[in-house]
């Protein structure tokens, strides 16, 4: 565990890859001639990710502060990859360029090194969601069913009602029955990271 912020060491770890046989190869194999500029170093407190890449190359203070060493660099190595591309006038975030660039660099988990999630929650059209805690429903974002846990769905199938914990009211849980028709509902599909 380390005491300290120190943005120095995180500019010399930039360099330090940037410096490497491995981004060497990488930018040969891309194609783009630009390395990028190494931006101003920030430590803040980030609710969602582990580093930000915008004006600022923003890290997340906590895990900083508990890091190993050697995720530190794979998170750096991301965030320079969008510096890279972004360097170089490709405007994409995760997209195929980038995977590219992360695989050559040997980074396997494209997201995983900018946001440790606990949870991914899929529905059956395909989206999905990663969360840190659990949620008693989450709204797909792309076909609009609620999605629930699969026990619950089981529930809303078998009887047409469930039960939920509502909000702390007046110093105590109200639970409220809700009538669910099963068709505006999907269970889903939880993977522990
Ligand atoms: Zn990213
Ligand atoms: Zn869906």
């Amino acid at each position: 565990m380390r005491r300290k912020v120190s943005k120095s060491r995180v500019e010399r770890i930039c360099r330090e890859i940037l410096a490497s046989k491995k981004w060497a190869k990488m930018k040969a194999k891309m194609g783009f001639p630009k390395d990028p500029t190494i931006r101003p170093v920030k430590f803040k407190r980030l609710k969602r990710s582990l580093a930000l890449a915008g004006p600022h190359l923003t890290i997340n203070r906590d895990y900083y502060l508990r890091v190993q060493n050697k995720d530190l660099k794979h998170t750096l190595t991301h965030e320079l990859v969008h510096y890279y591309l972004d360097d170089n006038g490709i405007n994409e975030s995760h997209g195929k360029r980038f995977k590219q660039c992360c695989s050559a660099m040997g980074l396997n988990r494209v997201y995983a090194h900018e946001a440790d999630y606990k949870y991914k929650f899929t529905c059956t059209c395909g989206w999905w969601l990663k969360v840190n805690r659990i949620h008693f429903e989450v709204h797909c974002q792309k076909c609009h069913k609620v999605m629930v846990s699969p026990t619950t769905y089981a529930e809303i199938k078998k009887k047409g009602e469930f039960t939920r914990r509502l909000q702390f009211q007046k110093g105590k849980f109200v639970t409220t029955t809700y009538e669910a028709s099963p068709e505006n509902y999907v269970p889903w599909n939880k993977k522990v990271n």
